[in-house]
């Protein structure tokens, strides 16, 4: 058992404490006291609602509460810790790299605070060489005599799905250029894993390792939305296509799914950042800047759909947008690509009608879009917004709600006009969708139609 801070309580840092505590003593500690404080009620059963919406997290941080605790108080998060992970943000700056402030930051508080020996290791995403950042900025800045140890060790756990893939990880990539110090943390695993598929390797192998991860999954989609565009112009099923691919098992059928194109708080991101980084090195990386474009391409193209039907003016028009979050089950909007099509509507004068299924994810809807007050009408509900009023339905992401939609109550709609952004719907509904007057749009299965 070992002593563990976690800087950073957010999407990583908050499931991440609380599947460590399973078997270690797990400090969150992060500057925002709101943030400390919900951790803490959900721990001690004061509250059953936290900052942050994953599934099972709640029952997680219940089930472990003896092991973890959530501060805002430097001295008392870096009170003894053996290793610390630092799991803050690293939005893209202006020039779409990695932003490190944050990242910095905590490094300068590790180094100043800090009384005993430790091993600290970047969670966060970020470009190779951080780590030899990480380690400059603790050495100039120590106050005390101890060795501090510093490498990296990526997450790979989607939201939505966190304390799954958490605890059964495919593999665990961590690099360390200190041997002791690498053991040490092959240990931490171990006790907590088991028989988890190790990956240790170098400190700038980890780093890279991440970043290529995720932009070989970006890729895969926005390959198949490529063909997907193709389809459609020749009357292909891009969904057939997609499992014609993907029971191939070198290639694999996760992540082949066309859609709008691919959005959240990592696969912009990062496919930007190391596009960044092999620009700044000479070494460009070609085929994830091809990535990016057809990404932003793909959105395009399904928001044009929308505008072919109606023309670019969308006065007085009223849509549905079904689905917010940037996938199903998280409140986490940061580029969603639902919202950048809602707000694309309303930028042409339409009325939006929002549900989701996260409330959380209606709340941050509200409070990252002040500027659209008075353009669109939250629901909790996801038929109440159904009337003769409506022009159009957009369905956002992929939750199984959307699925299997009840065309009986949708047929008041004046526009009957589906426009699914995740290609959920199946053929028979869509069969039946058109019987009933509707008409259909995707990204790859117009042809259906
Ligand atoms: P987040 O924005 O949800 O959380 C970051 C937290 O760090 C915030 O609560 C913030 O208050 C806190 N923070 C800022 N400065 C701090 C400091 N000096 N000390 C302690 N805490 C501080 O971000 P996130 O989604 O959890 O992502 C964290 C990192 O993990 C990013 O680099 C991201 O790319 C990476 N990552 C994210 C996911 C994901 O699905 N969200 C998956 C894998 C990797």
């Amino acid at each position: 058992m070992a002593n563990v801070t976690i800087f950073g309580a957010g999407y990583v840092g908050v499931p991440t404490g609380a599947h460590f505590a399973r078997t270690h003593t797990v400090t969150v500690y992060d500057p925002d006291a709101r943030k400390v404080q919900s951790i803490n009620d959900v721990i001690e059963k004061k509250s059953d609602s936290l900052h942050i919406h994953e599934k099972g997290l709640i029952e997680l941080l219940q089930e472990n509460h003896e092991n973890i605790h959530a501060t805002s108080d430097i001295l008392e998060a870096l009170e003894d810790p053996e290793i610390i992970f630092i799991a803050v943000g690293t939005p893209p700056n202006e020039k779409g790299r990695a932003n490190l402030k944050y990242v910095c930051a905590a490094a300068e508080q590790i180094a100043k605070n800090i009384k005993n020996d430790c091993v600290v290791l970047n969670k966060s995403t970020v470009p190779p060489g951080t780590a030899y950042l990480v380690k400059e900025i603790i050495e100039n800045n120590r106050v005390n005599d101890v060795k501090i140890s510093v490498g990296s060790c990526p997450e790979f756990l989607a939201e939505g799905t966190a304390i799954e893939d958490l605890r059964t990880p495919d593999r665990i990539v961590y690099g360390c250029d200190d041997q002791d110090a690498l053991d040490r943390v092959t240990d931490f695993f171990l006790y907590l894993h088991g028989k988890a598929t190790l990956c240790p390797m170098s400190t700038v192998s980890s780093e890279v390792t991440k970043y290529a991860a995720n932009a070989l999954l970006a890729t895969k989609i926005s390959f198949m939305n490529s063909l997907a565009m193709l389809c459609d112009s020749i009357g292909a099923n891009v969904r057939e296509v997609q499992d014609g691919v993907g029971k191939d098992t070198r290639i694999g059928r996760k992540f082949l799914n066309a859609s709008m194109g691919y959005g959240g708080s990592c696969f912009p991101k990062d496919t930007m950042a190391i596009a960044e980084y092999g620009q700044l090195f000479k070494s460009p990386l070609e085929i994830i800047e091809s990535t990016i474009k057809v990404n932003d391409k793909t959105t395009n193209y399904f928001t044009e759909k929308i505008i072919e039907t109606f023309g670019s003016d969308l006065s007085g028009k009223n849509f549905i947008v079904w689905g917010i979050g940037f996938k199903a089950r998280t409140d986490d909007l940061r580029e969603s690509k639902p919202v950048q099509v809602a707000k694309e509507l309303m930028d042409r004068g339409a009325h939006v009608h929002i549900y989701d299924t996260v409330a959380g994810a209606l709340t941050n809807f509200v409070n990252e879009n002040n500027c659209y007050e008075g353009k669109f009408t939250l629901h909790h509900e996801q038929y109440e917004m159904v009337s003769e009023a409506i022009d159009g339905l957009v369905i956002g992401n992929e939750h199984e709600k959307f699925r299997n939609l009840n065309i009986k109550i949708l047929k008041i709609m004046r526009g009957k006009h589906i426009y699914d952004g995740k290609n959920i719907l199946n053929n028979r509904l869509i069969k039946d969708l058109i019987a009933s007057g509707f008409t259909y749009k995707s990204i790859g299965k117009d042809s259906v139609a």
